[in-house]
């Protein structure tokens, strides 16, 4: 693959530079970029401050493959011109005016509209789109409804004992995964934060530091760990119960639990205790088995019970760049994380009731967009099913499943390449996302698309925009 070779053929680096990929949010990058015309400050071939206007990147430095494949796009998929569905059924170009009338009308006239996405955009694209949800009185949800909604209701159960990845690489001497494939879908997580880095009181990196996989597959992050315990597939809630008993010094009754004979369970125990500074770190392997929130509920008690002898934290390992900033934006704005409705002029939360898939399988919405998100890849048959029968409104930079049911496309533009913003990393730390090289001509920054369809609204239904500060 192209980005395999090492790139000589390049114009400008641009530094520090943060992957829209993951959760982890890796902020070390370099791109490598070719032609263009430097709109700023450039030092040595390095860009200094500002973005090279027309220029492509053509490598990437530091990132693992999953973000290297990203920010290296593939221009065939790109969505380029606004489009509408005419009455054939049929995608038709057109140009902003006319598509953004459009979208405002639909949303403007909506009586249940949903607004899902969100998790691959900036937070300011996101207070515009608060905005806009709150004065229609839709639905403002995003992929946790389809992944860690589960941790959400837990942590609003049981707590969050959260840390940051920075102290986890200068602290921590224990690191535990459960319920995730790191290896695979963090790639840079072990390398970058938990288990190799060398920190300031881990000075000896990976030789410092115990690593434990409880996940029942035998992963490529098992693979690489000091201890794999492989509970039973839905043994997850069994198997934190028995640990928990441990160490509140119940003796265990049963010989095996989960699959697991109970002296394992005793002595990772005790190994668990005498650590100076533990860190677990669950996926959705955890979240999405049997017990659901449950596993979590007791995942945190686990930790707070470990605080009785030694330092623990978790944090769940995050997918999308953003899903984490859409929750905290959210529950910072409006007190609730995700799958928040407007309808009623407040807002409400109420699991099974106000999240997208249930929204959809009963048939309410009636005007849905989405932003930077693929329903039609991810949802299931029943939800997508109601989408084919009401107006789709998608912004998104890439063709997909979704595009095919949208009859309003707004193409976006790439945050952290040709758009700069703010994400939250999956320790909540917020991290600026830089932009390097100018978007396509023909397409649109999600903020201002965003904002533009805010203001035509506002026009369809008399309000006077809000004057900042006011
Ligand atoms: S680990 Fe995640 S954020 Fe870091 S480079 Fe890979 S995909 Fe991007």
């Amino acid at each position: 693959m192209a980005y395999e070779e090492p790139i000589t053929d390049y114009d400008y680096k641009v530094e520090n530079c943060t992957c829209a990929f993951c959760g982890c949010n890796c902020d070390d990058l370099v791109y490598l970029v070719k032609g263009g015309e430097v709109k700023g400050e450039l030092k040595d071939g390095t860009i200094i401050s500002g973005y090279v206007d027309g220029g492509h990147v053509v490598g990437v430095r530091h990132a693992c493959r999953l973000g290297a494949s990203k920010i290296l796009e593939d221009m065939d998929q790109r969505l380029l011109v606004p489009m509408i569905r005419d009455e054939k059924g049929n995608l038709v170009e057109t140009d902003w005016d006319t598509a953004l009338d459009k979208a405002a009308n639909l949303i403007a006239n909506a009586v249940r509209p949903v607004f899902y996405g969100w998790s691959e955009t900036s937070i300011e694209t996101m207070h515009y789109g608060l905005e806009l949800g709150e004065l229609v009185g839709a639905v403002l949800d995003n992929q946790a409804t389809i992944c860690h909604g589960p941790s959400l209701q837990a942590v609003q159960n049981a707590g969050y004992p959260v840390m940051t990845l920075g102290e986890v690489k200068n602290r921590a001497d224990m690191i535990v995964y459960t319920g995730n494939n790191a290896m695979n879908s963090h790639p840079r997580h072990l390398g970058r934060y938990s288990t190799f880095p060398r920190g300031y009181f881990r000075k000896r990196g990976r030789f410092d530091r115990t690593v434990v996989t409880m996940d029942p597959r035998y992963t490529d992050t098992a693979k690489m760990s000091d201890i794999w315990v492989g509970f039973e597939q839905n043994g997850d809630y069994e198997f934190y119960n028995a640990m928990r008993a441990v160490l509140r010094g119940k003796k265990l009754e049963k010989d095996i639990i989960a699959g697991i004979p109970k002296e394992d369970i005793e002595s990772l125990v005790e190994e668990m205790k005498n650590v100076q500074f533990g860190a677990l770190f669950f996926g959705l392997g955890l979240t999405h088995t049997l017990s659901k929130q449950r596993n979590i509920d007791i995942a945190i008690n686990l930790i707070q019970d470990l605080n009785k002898f030694s330092k623990w934290n978790l944090i769940p390992m995050r997918g999308h760049f953003n899903v984490n900033g859409f929750n905290i934006f959210m529950a910072f704005q409006q007190g609730f994380p995700y799958g928040v409705d407007f309808a009623r002029g407040y807002p409400r939360y109420m699991n099974g009731e106000t999240n997208t898939i249930d929204l959809l399988t009963r048939e309410e919405p009636d005007v849905f967009m989405v932003i930077a998100a693929d329903p039609g890849a991810h949802f299931p048959s029943g939800a997508n099913r109601h989408l084919t029968n009401i107006p789709v409104i998608q912004i998104d930079i890439h063709w997909g499943p979704s595009t095919e049911l949208a009859d309003v496309v707004l193409p976006g533009s790439f945050i952290a390449v040709e758009a700069a913003g703010t994400s939250y990393r999956m320790d909540g730390v917020p991290i600026y996302m830089k932009q390097a090289v100018s978007r396509p001509e023909t397409a649109r920054d999600d903020e201002w698309i965003v904002n533009e369809l805010l203001k035509r609204v506002q026009k369809i239904k008399g309000i006077k925009p809000k004057v900042a500060g006011k």
